[in-house]
């Protein structure tokens, strides 16, 4: 964590500043030890291994790790940058790398830092970057050496964050919360008058095949299943999906995909991916507890009190980008 941080993050329980108190151990710019005071509510939080822990009083259970041993994996993704960052704003539309230049930014769920790093890298004056569970300690990791890039610990239910950001956004990560709506409403909150929030989920639209066969295997089984035995189990089917798309799924000049096959653009996308990369995909679908595939119906009011500008669009005709300017007046 950096000093700067500091200016950003709030107190879970009753939202007021907090600061750094007692004995910290520091590591070049980064505090990697210490302990942080709310004056209001008297509430400590620590830092961990370079990440501050901000969870409410009844959420204090993610389990700690080092960062050191994710090493290995960091090398391979900063291999795939490129693809990733491509993807990003194809999911984010009209939203461009322009958009960050200079702005104080909120991610709500950062998993290991991927668009953290790409926002950062987009001149952002400062993202704050949170996630729930250990892959934050990777999400530091990965972006450390970025001097604008904060990782936090937090719920977004409770975003441990000040009301005050230019933009926020939420990618890959509402439609895993158990209330999705409450969650882009907690994230819109933390943006000041005039600034935006976006997001991208899963549509049900285009993925009546998940919701049918795949998300029952999901819930009842797969999610059940230590990770480890899950990731075998996932080898034999992300070996057919990575044959499949290899064998019909290569993008045409102009980088879409068959159109006469399903997810045809956003298989192309991944044409050129690793196995390894298709294989964590498949292991993503299949390990988590919770996955909303949300309707247009359901996700469309959640762009209405105190938004405008308003947009929303399908993308790729199997999720949805959601874009709005706050306006609480
Ligand atoms: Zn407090």
């Amino acid at each position: 964590m950096r000093r700067e941080a500091l200016n950003f993050i709030a107190c879970p329980n009753c939202s007021n500043g907090l600061a750094l108190c007692g004995e910290v151990r520091e590591e070049k710019e980064h505090i990697m030890a210490g302990k942080l005071a709310c004056a209001a509510c008297q509430a400590l939080f620590s830092i961990c291994d370079g990440v501050p822990v901000l969870l409410p009083a009844n959420l204090e259970t993610v389990k700690l790790e080092t960062a050191s041993r994710f090493a290995e994996e960091w090398t391979r993704w900063k291999d795939l940058r490129g693809y990733y960052e491509e993807e990003f704003f194809a999911w984010v539309a009209p939203v461009t790398g322009e958009d960050f230049r200079g702005k104080t930014v909120f991610e709500g769920g950062c998993g290991k830092g991927r668009h953290t790093a790409i926002v950062a890298s987009h001149g952002a004056r400062a993202i704050v970057s949170l996630d729930l569970g250990e892959s934050a300690f990777i999400a530091f990791a990965h972006t450390r050496d970025l001097p604008n890039a904060h990782v936090i610990i937090g719920d977004l239910l409770h975003p441990p964050v000040r009301p005050a950001f230019d933009l926020a956004f939420s990618v890959g990560v509402l439609h895993h919360l158990p209330d999705p709506a409450a969650g882009f409403a907690s994230l819109a909150s933390r943006v000041r008058n005039g600034g935006r929030v976006f997001f991208w989920v899963y549509g049900y639209e285009g993925n009546e095949w998940i919701t049918r066969y795949i998300n029952p295997i999901r819930k009842a089984v797969t999610s059940k299943l230590p990770a480890g035995l899950l990731r075998v189990l996932c080898l034999a089917p992300s070996v057919f999906l990575w044959a499949v798309i290899k064998l019909f799924y290569r993008p045409r000049a102009d980088g879409q995909g068959p159109q006469y096959l399903p997810y045809g653009d956003y298989f192309a996308a991944m044409h050129s991916y690793p196995f390894d990369e298709i294989h964590a995909n498949v292991f993503d679908q299949l390990v988590t507890p919770v996955a909303f595939y949300l309707k247009e119906e359901e996700v469309r009011p959640w762009l209405s009190t105190g938004l405008q500008d308003i947009l929303l669009r399908s993308h790729r005709g199997y999720s949805w980008t959601g874009l709005a300017t706050v306006n609480r007046h």
